[in-house]
């Protein structure tokens, strides 16, 4: 069965300043890559719908949704955070970002597809409760996490994030939903400068010191999630998919390769396999070399549709 492809071209024309890293470039870097390696034409592909406001206030407060809307400007950029901007087109971008992961689960949960990838800016992985933070305004994945556990009902629900930066967004909702197992590893220290607990059976961190590379990325998923994860037994699988922990990309001191990105999915699919029917949705958060992410991404969703 095929693997969904989201995305919408509005997600091109969120902008944050010509030398911002978190740039347009960004997603034709992914869609090349996939052009190259022959995947492209073989995957499902669909436009995001919007999200809408009952399922974005799931995880968002009313009043942060309708403050940043607020804050969209009619004209050049409004200011968030010393990384963050909004340009005229940055709260639709958004929304179809969130609507994405909206439309991969419905997708995926109805048997319409086995798996999903949506390549989609601005990513969500800092983007916590009620404060946009590091290029994200609304937490996708986890949009689709609520999306999953109220509207379709499911009761466990694990969420994997690679991503070199901690998502720190991600771990502030999901802290005290016992639904929800949140694994992740990232570089430390590093901003957001934050490393949190471990809190076992609910958030798994694992912080990498500088210079960490494919053995001890792979050495903390094997020791730490993977235990975690067959206890949980999750129903579906989501990954906040950011390769900036890649060697090529300068945003991070740590030398994952794109062998190891392969080598991830491939055990979050392992994972879904045993227990959540082959569910995995994927949701684009960093990655800034063009090169690695492109290649990284095509490896990713190569073993998304292979696994
Ligand atoms: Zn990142």
């Amino acid at each position: 069965m095929a693997v969904a492809f989201v995305t919408h071209p509005h997600c091109h024309l969120h902008r944050m300043g010509d030398e911002h890293p978190e740039r347009p470039a960004r997603l034709n870097a992914v869609e090349d890559a996939l052009h190259a390696c022959g995947l492209y034409d073989l995957l499902q592909h669909h436009e995001a719908p919007r999200a809408t406001v009952e399922q974005l206030t799931r995880v968002h407060p009313l009043g942060y949704v309708e403050d940043l809307a607020n804050r969209s400007p009619a004209e050049g950029l409004t200011h968030i955070d010393p990384d963050t901007w909004m340009c005229p087109d940055t709260f639709e971008a958004a929304l179809r970002a969130a609507g994405a992961n909206i439309l991969a689960t419905d997708l995926v949960l109805s048997g319409q597809a086995a798996r999903a990838f949506c390549n989609v800016r601005p990513p969500g992985h800092h983007a916590e409760r009620a404060v946009a933070m590091g290029f994200c305004f609304f937490n996708n994945v986890a949009v689709a996490a609520r999306h999953a556990l109220e509207q379709h009902g499911l009761e466990r629900i694990a969420i994997l994030d690679f991503d070199v930066h901690l998502g720190n967004g991600t771990e502030d909702i999901f802290r005290d939903d016992r639904r929800v197992l949140l694994c992740s590893s990232y570089q430390y220290p590093l901003w957001p400068d934050l490393n949190p607990p471990t809190l076992p059976g609910r958030v798994i961190n694992c912080p990498l010191p500088p210079g960490s590379g494919s053995e001890a990325f792979r050495a903390a998923v094997q020791q730490h999630w993977l235990p975690a994860l067959e206890a949980f037994a999750p129903q579906l699988v989501l990954i906040s998919a950011g390769f900036d922990a890649h060697a090529a990309d300068d945003m991070s001191h740590l030398r994952l390769t794109t062998a190891d990105y392969a080598w991830v999915t491939e055990e979050a699919c392992g994972v879904a396999d045993r227990h959540a029917q082959g569910r995995v949705i994927s949701t684009l958060e960093g990655g800034y070399d063009l090169g690695s992410l492109g290649a990284s991404a095509a490896a990713h969703i190569a073993k998304l549709a292979l696994a």
